[in-house]
């Protein structure tokens, strides 16, 4: 009842539309949910997000839930998630992913959930990671711990995205840096992210993990670059 009313007063869009979404639906609208561009990879072990780390770095499973394309809706998700304190949008995203990887067994053996860092001074302007809400979903749902702690982002840039965009990658790898011990040997870590574009900045990431050792690396993000 007081949901409808604040409603009726200042009523919600869709995180992907625009359009004003009804009472029962959440974040985004019914018709996106059904026409988001989804990349069904978690059906095919041997995906284009997998073989994007082919000879690059070994990694057990790799996938994306939707395809990011430039103007598209999952632009405007995402651009909302990072930049307009839409934290929310992650979590849908991830109750929405856990549904497709339950059925799937990717995530059986993972022992660990660890978003993409950002660097403490970003975190402190953003206010939140916008990878961590989809971390905590997936975490719920499959009962392994998030792990916010083991991978740490040394470096502040400010053309950090421009600089992914161009797909510079010389110099990354001195970013990441880990924080284990011998409790975090022999585990499998699935490392999560926003959108997988050029893959230099998870290939990284699991560079610095690759130091445990036995360590294991797997993949998941919200979107894929899509031409
Ligand atoms: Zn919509």
């Amino acid at each position: 009842m007081l949901k409808s009313l604040i409603n009726l007063f200042f009523p919600t869009v869709c995180a992907a539309c625009k359009s004003f979404i009804l009472s029962n639906e959440n974040i985004i609208c019914t018709i996106c949910r059904h026409e988001l561009p989804l990349t069904n990879h978690h059906l095919n072990p041997e995906n284009e997000a997998f073989k994007k780390f082919y000879g690059r770095i070994p990694v057990e499973h790799a996938s994306a839930l939707l395809y990011f394309h430039k103007k598209g809706m999952v632009q405007e998700l995402i651009h909302n998630l990072k930049y307009k304190g839409h934290e929310e949008i992650g979590a849908v995203l991830g109750e929405w992913y856990a549904e497709d990887l339950k059925n799937s067994g990717i995530l059986n053996n993972v022992d660990a959930i660890i978003p993409v860092p950002l660097h403490k001074k970003r975190l402190k302007e953003r206010g939140y990671n916008q990878v961590t809400k989809f971390g905590m979903a997936l975490s719920d749902n499959f009962n392994i711990p998030l792990n916010t702690k083991i991978l740490i982002r040394n470096v502040y840039s400010k053309t950090q995205s421009k600089k992914n965009l161009l797909g510079r990658s010389e110099g990354i790898e001195s970013v990441f840096d880990v924080a284990f011990s011998e409790k975090d040997y022999n585990k499998h870590f699935l490392l999560i992210d926003d959108v997988l574009t050029t893959g230099s900045t998870l290939e990284a990431c699991s560079k610095a993990l690759l130091k445990i050792p036995g360590a294991k690396i797997s993949i998941v993000c919200m979107a894929m670059a899509h031409s």
